[in-house]
């Protein structure tokens, strides 16, 4: 039943934000069935047993773990007290023993087969429509049900029964799981009698979707229409190398970021806590790795997540080439064969009459602390095949593209922080890059909303340079965001002569916003006395500035928003963002310093005072006083 309130309740959430959706105007009568393959472990699984019942294996249920929590509280409450005193051993045991009871049927064996007799709930079309689910099984087993429910309110009343939700056995390798796929879109084709599907694939579902294309698409070309891809795991994530490896060092800041954005707090609560009190969960996780290695060890999917450069280093030393052999060939033969020719495999897609699109999270530390820019889950370079300058550096101005994809030099593929080259991605003119989108928070964000439900819902092929209002760089503006900031004539994120005035846009759903001031680094410009110019909640202003723009191209510069939520519990804050000058001839590149670290120093006395001061959260904060003083002062001198 609460399932059922849920859905209702996301429906209606759904259809309110709809109603601004960008696709709003299209009007259609016929519409192909959309296939949702989900994320990682979103297939509920069970096991046959001996006297002919069944045992739910996955699927979390929370009754259960409240039961072994409850049971095991006294040892919890030891480990609580132990983990003040700097011991995190004991609680990451006690959960460690919970975790490996728990989910002992989920093992596998060396050689990758299941030791248990495991099995998916729904595998046909007919069992996995949303009306079939909503009907007979309260609702479970349907995914991502919010983006559904926006897609959902185009087509009318009987939307439910155009949504079918994939199950395969997420521990198996992945050109298993693309197998699966396959046989189940020949389900749907049958059970729908559509001429085509349409497939929306999120994170591993990204990775099996991207598999499925590789091998059948092309096949299949003519009954597929739209395939997005979003913040998929093409190219696997990293915290498959930190499983492996242990090699894991959570970036605190950035989970608590991450945290901010999942729960949509307006409010920053990361200021709070200092960096190093946060070291325990480094500590836990050190502990409590073992048991889900005894758990996971010998899931394909999570060899095949292993990104490609650290392949070969964890496939040798991690595995018994003789018990592990039928495991190790599957691997290799994805990540030898499969994924290097996949933007070869996609591109051929594309030709045959696929709509093959990607959207991916940037700008985002890996969150085991893994030096890639990302989503905090997925690098980018493994959901794009961009090519990426190091996380905290960026390529330095003046940067060609490598154009080994897309080498048309009228395109800029060059993102405005200059930290992701396009041309190299498997599909440069498909791919949309949302800068500051976390792993899974892809409704969180109107800007997402609709362009995925502009993307899913058109049948003529859309790219990057289609729309104005899509451009292939976007940063968020998520409500966690509170300003975004571009020029009123040049696309988000560059900067030429015809601009007149910064446009700042209050992101807040919540909070009016007072501009504390505005300072661009990089270029000689001057804004328009911003000083406590007010932008209520959902607003904008535009903001005359002085000064010339250089004629020159291919320049990095960085205009930083000081401002005020008013109400807010932490008001104060700042945003930075990054802007590359389009304005003529790109400038020369400096080729023995290709790669420079990100963001601009500090002053002098700035570096003093914040060395005083170890906590992260009041290095903002001064920082933010520190420079707000300064603007004052220079606007008077
Ligand atoms: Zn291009």
């Amino acid at each position: 039943m609460k399932r059922a309130i849920s859905v209702i309740l996301s429906l209606i959430i759904a259809l309110t934000l709809s109603a601004q959706a960008f696709a709003a105007e299209v009007n259609r009568e016929e519409f192909y069935p959309i296939i949702v393959v989900p994320g990682y472990s979103s297939s509920g699984l069970y096991m046959n047993n001996e006297d002919g019942t069944k045992t739910h294996v996955w699927g979390i249920d929370t009754n259960l773990i409240f039961k072994r929590v409850i049971a095991r509280s006294i040892d919890l409450a030891k480990g609580v007290k132990d983990l003040t005193k700097g011991n995190a051993k004991y609680i990451a045991d006690t959960v460690g023993g919970e975790f490996a009871k728990m989910f002992e049927h989920m093992r596998c064996n060396p050689d990758g087969t299941s030791v248990y007799d495991v099995h998916t709930y729904t595998s046909t079309a007919a069992d996995s429509s949303n009306t079939y689910l909503l009907a007979n099984e309260d609702g479970k087993y349907m995914y991502e049900q919010e983006i559904m429910g926006m897609y959902g309110s185009y087509i009318g009343d009987d939307w439910n029964d155009y949504i079918f939700n994939f199950s395969t056995d997420f521990r198996m390798n992945v050109e298993s799981c693309a197998a699966d796929l396959d046989k189940y879109i020949d389900s749907v084709l049958e059970y729908t009698g559509a001429e085509k599907v349409n497939l929306y694939c999120v994170s591993h579902g990204g990775q099996v979707g991207a598999t499925f294309l590789n091998l059948y698409g092309e096949k299949k070309a003519d009954k597929l229409n739209n395939v997005l891809l979003t913040i998929p795991a093409i190219g696997g994530s990293a915290i498959a190398y930190g499983f492996y490896t242990g090699d894991i060092k959570f970036d605190e800041e950035n989970l608590l970021y991450f945290i901010e954005n999942g729960m949509m707090f307006e409010n920053d609560y990361h200021w709070l806590l200092s960096n190093e009190n946060l070291d325990f969960v480094d500590d836990i996780l050190h502990y409590f790795l073992p048991y889900v290695r005894y758990i996971m060890e010998y899931w394909g999917s999570m060899l095949d997540f292993v990104p490609a450069n650290e392949y070969e280093k964890i496939r040798n030393s991690y595995f018994d080439s003789e018990k592990s052999a039928a495991l190790l060939e599957k691997s290799d033969r994805f990540h030898n064969v499969t994924y290097p020719a996949m933007t070869e495999r996609l591109n051929a897609c594309v030709d045959a009459g696929i709509n093959v699109y990607i959207i991916a999270g940037t700008g985002n530390r890996d969150i085991i602390g893994y030096n890639a820019t990302g989503d905090a889950i997925i690098p980018t370079f493994s959901s794009t095949g961009a090519t990426c300058a190091p996380y905290g550096e960026r390529f330095n101005d003046g940067y060609r593209t490598l154009g080994t994809v897309c080498n048309d030099r009228s395109h800029n593929h060059l993102s405005p922080s200059m930290e992701v080259d396009a041309s190299t991605c498997y599909l440069p003119e498909y791919t949309w890059f949302v800068d500051g989108f976390y792993h899974g928070m892809t409704i969180k964000s109107d800007y997402n909303t609709d362009l995925i439900t502009t993307l899913m819902y058109t049948d003529d092929r859309i790219d990057v340079h289609t729309y104005k209002e899509f451009p292939q760089f976007h940063a968020d503006t998520n409500r966690c965001q509170a300003v975004f900031a571009h020029f009123d004539n040049s696309t988000e994120g560059y900067v030429s002569s015809g601009d007149n005035s910064l446009i700042i846009e209050n992101c807040s759903k919540k909070y009016d916003l007072r501009i504390v001031s505005v300072y661009c680094n990089g270029l000689e410009i001057k804004f328009d006395k911003p000083f406590m110019k007010k932008i209520p909640v959902g607003g904008r202003i535009e903001i005359p500035f002085s000064g010339n723009i250089p004629q020159e191209s291919g320049v990095k510069t960085e205009i930083t928003v000081n401002y005020v939520q008013i109400g807010a519990v932490t008001p104060i804050g700042s945003r930075t963002f990054d802007f590359t000058v389009m304005n003529g001839e790109k400038i020369g590149f400096d080729s023995d310093n290709p790669i420079i670290k990100n963001g601009s120093d500090n002053d002098a006395l700035l570096t003093t005072i914040l060395s005083f001061i170890p906590q992260l959260g009041w290095q903002k904060f001064v920082t933010i006083i520190y420079n707000l003083l300064k603007a004052l002062l220079l606007n008077i001198k």
